[in-house]
């Protein structure tokens, strides 16, 4: 097991962490407060290839790997202190291109996975409903067949891209009798008849990231749109998807923890109370010591289910992958919380970046799965096959 970077690894990093640097940082702040999606930055996310990072170029991707893929994410996240956008990212290619390009039919690659690539169409997952969160299993959005299509009736709530998605991976029920057996996944375009997108949800964080529900009301989903078998979708997708979401997506976070160790360091060092700078203060150094703590073992930790994705051992990664949501979402939010006490009533105001990113890592614990939810995760593997 090797995680040094290769040259081509460390080029794309750099490129990637000053392209977050010019092209996300300075409007950062401003797209915050106004809730605002930049359809301009997305188009340019799709021109680095960034979009596209781990699918097959000839479906118009790069064939970088997981490892990769999250080696951009730590490096957008790193450069960009932009929660929102990289979750937005995360949404599109990981929730929505991976299912398609790992389950999909050749067809469904070749209409959808060009165009995720570019950024011409926004992907997103629908699986959360109303009462359907932690216990996705018990979802209640129908489909039934009718002729040549499906027809579904039900909604989604906290749909990361639903006020703009094109495409969206939808879970619903196919065979009710058969509970967790009986349920299938689609690709829903927003152009079906009987869709609709909410309102972008007003949100603590992550607020350059639309978030809406969305709604099925005897929507027509054409049967060539159905992903996986028929029943078994979302049980397959579900096995492949998870170690992918539970290492790509979690990478900006791990690059948010690099940027906060990075200003705190530097912020420590240059400023001065009792004619001392702040760092010669043994707390203050604990606190920089937890933060360094916190970005290598969850950098290594996302790094290594990257790792095993790439070998092929997505469902051998299931407990490792829980175990790098449940450490990396905690230590997100802790990294967040000890920015701002080292950076004093600075670090309260937001003209200063760790106020943003203390808003932004709090749906670490939440969205993806919870942080309970990862232990329920990690028992069940430990009483089933041991430590
Ligand atoms: C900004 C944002 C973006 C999101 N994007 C998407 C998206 O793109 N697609 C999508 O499908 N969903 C999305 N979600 C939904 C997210 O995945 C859910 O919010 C999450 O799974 C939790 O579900 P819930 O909110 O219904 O909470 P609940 O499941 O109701 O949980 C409430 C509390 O109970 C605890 N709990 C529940 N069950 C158990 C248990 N068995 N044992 C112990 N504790 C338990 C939870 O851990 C939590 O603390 C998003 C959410 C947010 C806020």
């Amino acid at each position: 097991m090797e995680f040094t970077l290769t040259d081509e690894q460390k080029m794309i990093y750099e490129q990637l962490r000053s392209f977050a640097e010019k092209e996300m940082l300075p409007t950062a702040l401003e797209r915050d407060e106004k809730q605002e999606f930049d359809q301009a930055l997305w188009k340019k996310l799709g021109q680095m290839g960034i979009l596209g990072m781990p699918f097959p170029t000839q479906y118009g991707g790069q064939g970088l790997g997981a490892l990769t893929t999250c080696v951009a994410g730590v490096a957008l996240g790193r450069g960009g202190a932009d929660g929102g956008t990289t979750m937005t990212w995360g949404a599109h290619t990981i929730l929505c291109g991976v299912p398609i390009w790992r389950r999909g039919t050749e067809e469904q690659r070749k209409k959808f996975l060009p165009k995720i690539c570019s950024g011409e169409w926004i992907g997103g997952m629908g699986m959360t409903e109303p009462n359907a969160g932690s216990d996705a299993t018990h979802v209640q959005t129908r489909a039934v067949k009718k002729g040549n299509k499906y027809i579904l009736n039900g909604s989604k709530t906290f749909i990361t891209n639903g006020p703009y998605g094109h495409q969206f991976i939808v879970i619903a029920v196919t065979s009710p009798e058969k509970k967790t057996f009986g349920v299938s996944t689609f690709i829903v375009e927003s152009d079906s008849k009987g869709f609709s997108a909410g309102k972008h949800m007003n949100k603590l964080g992550q607020r350059t990231s639309p978030t809406s529900e969305l709604f099925f009301e005897d929507c027509e989903v054409p049967e060539e749109n159905l992903l996986d078998e028929l029943d078994m979708g979302f049980v397959n997708v579900a096995r492949t998807i998870l170690a992918w979401e539970r290492s790509c997506l979690l990478a900006p976070a791990v690059g948010g923890m690099e940027g906060a160790l990075d200003k705190c360091t530097k912020y420590a060092k240059t400023r001065v109370q009792f004619k001392r700078p702040i760092s010669d203060f043994q707390a203050i150094q604990h606190m920089l010591v937890d933060l360094k703590i916190f970005y290598e073992v969850g950098k290594n930790l996302v790094y290594r289910t990257a790792w095993m994705i790439d070998q092929g051992r997505e469902l051998e990664a299931m407990q490792q992958a829980a175990i790098g949501k449940y450490f990396v979402s905690e230590a997100a939010i802790k990294t967040a919380y000890l920015a701002i006490q080292i950076h004093g009533g600075y670090g309260y105001i937001k003209e200063y970046p760790v106020e943003r990113g203390f808003r932004d890592s709090r749906i670490a614990t939440i969205g993806g799965g919870t942080s309970e939810i990862q232990k329920s995760i990690i028992a069940r593997t430990l009483m089933s096959f041991g430590s």
